[in-house]
């Protein structure tokens, strides 16, 4: 609670205590007077009281002298007695009650005298009868001397009962504006109790809400925390996955070992979802699946048009979810049954080298979209300059051994694929051939063309191979217009078929420079084959030398199998 806030309620409840001890006061002030306005009252019915007690002693007093004087019987006189005995106390009553008013006093006083009067009366004819003189004592009451007396004790009494029935009368009328008076301010206090009740209950419910809003403002700002901390131990997670991953992508030497590598690591980083990496073809217009995982596995296209994906096509991230406005990419199935498609290229010093996607098919997913590609980008930055790595690597192993012109391999990297061919051949009892292929009349092709046309030619023949050989095949550039060809897993007989429809279809190789079309050119080839045309390469390579020039001699345009393979064959286009 601020300063302000406790301030306030500091003089709100200075406030509270003033309005209560006013209206207390008032109360007070109140039934004060109604208690002394009703004290007044029985003041007066006191007086009253009194007065009609001392009129009823003297009658009584009265009534008992005249029955002794009447029957003698002394028992009569015992009220007389008590009236004597009595009266005295009435008056003194009296006179404490009226101390304060002088002229009810005065008639007091005069009560008094007449009651003295009226008992000297009395007593003389008690004493009269009791002397034995009955017709004296009779005599004396027939004549009534004290009836001025009681005339005026009665007449004294009522007057006295007048003003105090007149006093009454007022008092009662004050005791009843007293009780008006108590009655309102009583309902006041009571209606300012229950206010302050209600502002005081209000108050305390406000501040009970405030309290409550302050708790659950905190269990917010606490679940925020902790929301915030889940988020730094997942990112730091991620990142030390993603050192993990760009360490062993850093390794890879080949597209396989990438595959081999990202697979495992990014169905770990992106837990339900599936995906695949795409690898740009040289030729640029088609993208080769490398790897796929999850659910995308066997699914995926092996092959697609860059087209065909909104994300090559812009050259940017291209996310699509099923209540999504942007298109999904065509090569997800048309009827796709994922949820949520997301295609990054794969891109490294300004080069799209292909593409990672990422799906999913669980609309429920609680992951935020933006958050998996975040993550999937910087994935895709380490996966981009590892392919660039890779492809700028094997780049430049093409081109340690490769013939720059006719991109055939070298003589260099021929001892190093004749030792692992031969090992393998001998390992699993294959079979294994070496062809010597020469351009027919090349130096005259060239003197007759030019120079430019023959490198035309060169290249030409050597792509044509190239295209003809099968995956497990070898080609070389052995000499000048010499090519080496290493045919794996092929016999004799298979070895010259296929090197016979090799020659002849190189007769009939377009070969085009600037645009103008050149002559054919025609090859001759010489065949031998492992262990029947000799055990080692060197006589091997002098086998099929041989017979190549054996070819020649036979008119060239013609395939000749080495002379010492049983049974011998020869091959004339
Ligand atoms: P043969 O039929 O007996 O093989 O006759 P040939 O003329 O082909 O053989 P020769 O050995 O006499 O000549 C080879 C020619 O190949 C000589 C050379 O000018 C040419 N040559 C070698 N390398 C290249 C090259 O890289 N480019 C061009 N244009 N010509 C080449
Ligand atoms: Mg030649
Ligand atoms: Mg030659």
């Amino acid at each position: 609670m601020n300063r302000l806030a406790k301030w306030k309620r500091g003089l709100l409840i200075a406030v509270a205590c003033g309005i209560l001890a006013v209206n207390s006061a008032v109360l007070y002030a109140s039934l004060t007077s109604l208690v002394e306005t009703a004290n007044r009252v029985k003041h007066s019915l006191d007086v009253k009281d009194e007065l009609a007690q001392v009129a009823f002693e003297m009658a009584s007093a009265e009534s008992g002298q005249r029955g002794y004087i009447l029957t003698a019987n002394i028992r009569y006189l015992d009220p007389y007695y008590r009236a004597t005995n009595r009266v005295q106390g009435r008056l003194d009553r009296l006179r404490e009650l009226l101390v304060d008013d002088e002229q009810q006093f005065a008639k007091v006083e005069q009560i008094d005298q007449l009651i003295a009067q009226k008992f000297a009366e009395m007593a003389e004819t008690i004493d009269a009868q009791s002397m034995g003189s009955s017709t004296e004592a009779a005599e004396l009451v027939r004549r009534n001397r004290g009836e001025g007396i009681a005339r005026q004790f009665h007449e004294t009494i009522g007057a006295m009962e007048t003003n105090e029935e007149s006093t009454l009368a007022e008092r009662q009328q004050e005791a009843d504006v007293a009780r008006q008076a108590a009655f309102f301010t009583l309902a006041g206090f009571v209606a300012t109790i229950a206010a302050l009740l209600a502002i005081l209950y209000y108050l305390t419910k406000r501040e009970m809400n405030r309290k409550i809003q302050a708790s659950e403002e905190l269990e917010v700002l606490a679940a925020q925390l902790q929301e915030r901390q889940d988020n730094l131990v997942r990112e730091r997670n991620e990142v030390a996955q993603l050192n993990e991953a760009s360490n062993f992508l850093q390794s890879c030497e080949d597209m396989a070992e990438i595959s081999a590598v990202m697979g495992p690591f990014l169905q770990k980083m992106f837990p339900g979802h599936a995906g695949t990496i795409y690898t740009t073809a040289p030729s640029r217009n088609r993208l080769d699946l490398l790897s796929a995982w999850g659910e995308a596995d066997g699914d995926a296209p092996q092959h697609f048009a860059p087209q065909q994906c909104w994300g090559l096509r812009r050259g940017q991230v291209h996310m699509h979810s099923a209540d999504d406005v942007s298109p999904c990419c065509e090569h997800f199935c048309v009827d796709s049954k994922f949820e949520a498609t997301l295609c990054i290229p794969l891109s490294a010093h300004g080069e799209t080298l292909g593409l990672l996607t990422l799906v999913h098919d669980d609309a429920a997913r609680q992951d935020k979209d933006e958050d998996i590609r975040r993550r999937a980008e910087m994935v895709a930055r380490q996966v981009g300059l590892t392919l660039s790595n890779i492809r700028l690597r094997e780049s430049l192993r093409d081109q340690s051994i490769r013939d720059p012109m006719t991109k055939a391999y070298n003589r260099r990297h021929l001892e190093a694929v004749v030792e692992k061919e031969f090992a393998r051949a001998e390992r699993f009892k294959r079979p294994l051939s070496i062809a010597m292929l020469d351009i027919d009349h090349f130096k005259r092709y060239n003197d007759t063309h030019g120079h430019q046309a023959g490198d035309a030619a060169l290249i030409a023949v050597s792509q044509h191979i190239q295209s003809s050989l099968r995956a497990t095949d070898w080609l070389f550039r052995y000499g000048g217009e010499e090519f080496l060809i290493l045919l794996s897993e092929a016999d004799a007989a298979d070895a010259s078929t296929r090197l016979d429809a090799m020659r002849a279809s190189i007769s009939e190789l377009g070969v085009m420079i600037d645009g103008v079309p050149l002559p054919h050119v025609t090859v001759s080839c010489g065949v031998a084959v492992l262990i029947a045309h000799g055990e080692t390469f060197d006589e091997l390579v002098a086998a099929a030398d041989e017979a190549l020039y054996e070819a020649k001699k036979s008119g060239r345009n013609q395939v000749k199998l080495a002379a010492d393979s049983a049974p011998k064959m020869t091959l004339i286009a």
